[in-house]
């Protein structure tokens, strides 16, 4: 058995190095590549992604699967071995339920149509994009025919379960009307006091200074840029080309402090959770985070519960004052502290604060699931957003540009299992920052000593170690010893904005 499991992780291997050097390609084409190069390297990447698909479906793959079977029966759920051949086989089951006609179709229409709304966006073109939403609507409804669902399940139940396994709607849409419930009156209980004055965060702040901060904050966080770098780039984000080259981007504004500095924390959280998987489980489909939910959970941590902390600040903003005189020399640490937390509800998801963000996801969340089931049609999507914006957040959406063509993920990809990971790992996060400091009393104290170890270590320990091999809900019990709640995610809210805004 053990010569057929290592002809498995011989296969897995090759399979993952493929998606290392499209990995690669991709990384250079978001931060360095010349615009000249879009159209070759656009080619490289299709051949390198079909050549790992065939590669991870070939038919040996599944019979080597088959043949692990009672070998995987006779070991512990939780020991390398047997989880290497569940989620393998979980997602060689996925793989191979696509005809490969239709994942040429569907990844020529994602190109056609991300080109269509590159221009499409800033023309507050919907009208130009209606056709094609509604081919992908239509390719999306079929993906999840392809995939199946159960029959008291949803028809989103076989797209959310691509990057958030075991969540479905079923569970989502409850969690989330709660979540909705309970926010809606901290935001009007905020919005009723006087809004904190945030204008210092706007003056002039030089990018390399900034640079130079962001990095000594992530790498006092735990980040290890012997095993990583940063780069710029125009929407950052985190890639990993094999353990030991885990890597971030960033952008900066030199008229804005907090977006390139809380994007820089963000980002190196998804890296640390990276950085921290089993060597042991390297090259295989246990070896990267679990579930966009539980991704974004680690990233959100360090942004927000660590990041946008007083005892964080307490520590961090006499050096900030140090680097940047001239423009937080008159700004006392109580003022930053509640700049950086300043709440207002928006148009934008991605500028949304942390009371506010969870409302743009629930209603991208809500408007898909009614476009899968058929109640919304494509055409009545902008009036529907604009009417959910309003009900939720009390904005008046001026533009379809600033409403329902903001974010890529319809238009790029399919519709449907591309937000609920955001708002589960905001909810995670707080979970696991409640488990962590429960086991840990003395991490607050040490944060505001600026030392991260205790908690990047609990990290590792609890959930960056094991990589793939758990599932989010599974990683929510061992952790927390009860199913996911939003309890400690609006008790955090609520007793941090409560102090903040004297509520
Ligand atoms: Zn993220």
């Amino acid at each position: 058995m053990q010569e057929k499991l290592n002809e498995l992780k011989t296969r897995l291997w090759e399979v993952n190095d493929l998606h290392g050097a499209a990995a690669l390609l991709y990384w250079d084409q978001a931060t360095y590549m010349p615009p000249g190069g879009a159209e070759a390297r656009g080619r490289q990447l299709a051949a390198l992604s079909q050549l790992a698909q065939e590669r991870f479906t070939d038919p040996a793959v599944g019979r080597l699967l088959d043949e692990l079977q009672p070998y995987e029966a006779s070991l512990p759920y939780e020991s390398d071995e047997a989880s290497l051949v569940r989620v393998t086989r979980r997602q060689y089951q996925r793989a191979t339920r696509l005809p490969a006609a239709f994942v040429a179709e569907a990844s020529q229409h994602a190109a056609r149509s991300y080109q269509a709304w590159t221009t499409a966006r800033p023309a507050n073109d919907f009208a130009a994009m209606q056709p094609l939403l509604e081919k992908t609507l239509e390719l999306s409804r079929r993906a999840a025919g392809y995939y199946g669902w159960p029959a008291d399940g949803h028809v989103a139940d076989a797209l959310i379960e691509e990057a958030d396994y075991g969540m479905t709607v079923a569970t989502l849409r409850p969690l989330f009307a709660a979540l909705r419930e309970q926010l809606t009156p901290l935001v009007e209980a905020i919005q009723r006091q006087p809004a904190p004055d945030d204008s210092f965060l706007h003056r002039h702040y030089p990018e390399q200074q900034q640079w130079d901060f962001g990095v000594r904050v992530v790498e006092r966080f735990g980040y290890d840029f012997q095993r990583g770098r940063q780069d710029k780039t125009h929407h950052p984000f985190m890639i990993k080309f094999g353990p030991g080259d885990v890597r971030i981007t960033t952008r900066f504004h030199e008229n804005d402090l907090g977006d390139g500095l809380f994007s820089t924390m963000h980002e190196s959280g998804h890296a640390m959770y990276e950085q921290g998987i089993d060597p042991a489980l390297d090259g295989t489909p246990l070896g990267g985070g679990t579930s966009a939910g539980v991704h974004e959970s680690q990233s959100r941590l360090w942004e927000n519960l660590v990041g946008r902390s007083r005892p964080f600040w307490s520590h961090t903003y006499p050096q900030l004052q140090a680097v940047f005189p001239d423009q937080l020399g008159d700004i006392s640490l109580d003022s930053f502290y509640r700049a950086i937390n300043k709440v207002q509800p928006g148009l934008t998801r991605v500028e949304a604060d942390e009371v506010t963000y969870n409302l743009h996801v629930i209603i991208r969340f809500e408007l898909e699931l009614a476009l899968l089931e058929g109640s919304l049609a494509v055409q009545d999507l902008p009036e529907a957003w604009r009417a959910a914006y309003r009900a939720a957040l009390g904005v008046t959406v001026p533009d379809d540009r600033q409403g329902v063509l903001q974010d890529m993920h319809w238009y790029y990809s399919q519709i449907g299992g591309g937000f609920q990971g955001y708002t589960l790992g905001n909810i995670m996060s707080a979970a696991f920052w409640q488990a962590a400091n429960a086991a840990h009393p003395e991490i607050a104290g040490q944060i505001a000593q600026g030392r991260f170890d205790t908690l990047l270590g609990w990290l590792r320990a609890h959930i960056h170690r094991h990589g793939s091999k758990f599932t989010a809900a599974e990683l929510v019990q061992q952790i927390t010893g009860a199913p996911l709640s939003i309890a400690p995610y609006i008790g955090y809210l609520q007793a941090k904005y409560g102090e903040l805004y004297g509520l």
